[in-house]
């Protein structure tokens, strides 16, 4: 696992405090209870690693973790009852100044539960990496909720909605049942330049 070593870095609630250096950055987006902090567990093979994100006081900061030749970023999972017009505004200006501003950025994974699908939240994200020209990264999560073949049609139908934006990617994930975990593994290794 290219991940494994995956470590803490840093909290943070200001864009200036982040590392004023070019390491490539991964960003992980998705509403609250998407699966994002099992996703980075399962991805770095790492129990609690992205336990901090949920200690009070952090769930609203951005969340750095280093990893071999770069970090991941994990953004604050957006809520249940927002209105899309408002989402931009709940959302925080630290996170749309991270997204629109920061150079390390290389992509986005946006976490999904299959369940779920492109809630309006979801839509603005994977418009805004391809305003941004980033590659965004969609990870149905939870795959092992539905059967097999109810998880393919969900991420056929995922694949036809964001068919025309050239940078976007789809794919199963379960963190219980690591379905698809290679695959994320690579995707992402890449966008690190690995
Ligand atoms: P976050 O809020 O996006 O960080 O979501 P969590 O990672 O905390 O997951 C939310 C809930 O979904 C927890 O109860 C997890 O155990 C559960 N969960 C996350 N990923 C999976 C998965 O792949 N399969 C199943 N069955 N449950 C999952």
């Amino acid at each position: 696992n290219p991940f494994a070593g995956a470590q803490f870095l840093m909290s943070c609630a200001q864009l200036t405090q982040l590392p004023a250096d070019g390491l490539p950055e991964i960003a992980f987006a998705g509403r609250s209870n998407a699966g994002k902090s099992s996703a980075l567990n399962t991805l770095c093979s790492h129990k609690q690693l992205a336990r901090v994100s949920k200690t009070p006081g952090r769930t609203q900061l951005i969340n750095l973790f280093n990893v071999a030749g770069g970090r991941f970023v994990d953004l604050p999972g957006y809520g249940f009852a927002k209105v899309p017009k408002d989402i931009r505004r709940d959302w925080g200006r630290l996170i749309g100044d991270y997204l629109e501003g920061r150079a390390n950025l290389r992509g986005i994974v946006l976490l999904m539960d299959i369940r779920h699908p492109l809630t309006p939240f979801d839509v603005q994200m994977i418009e805004w990496s391809a305003h941004r020209q980033l590659p965004c990264h969609v990870m149905l999560t939870k795959a092992d909720k539905l059967s097999f073949g109810a998880a393919k049609n969900v991420l056929l139908s995922v694949r036809k909605a964001i068919a025309e934006l050239p940078l976007a990617s789809t794919q199963l994930f379960s963190s219980t049942s690591f379905l698809g975990l290679d695959d994320a593994r690579a995707h992402l290794l890449r966008w690190l330049g690995g």
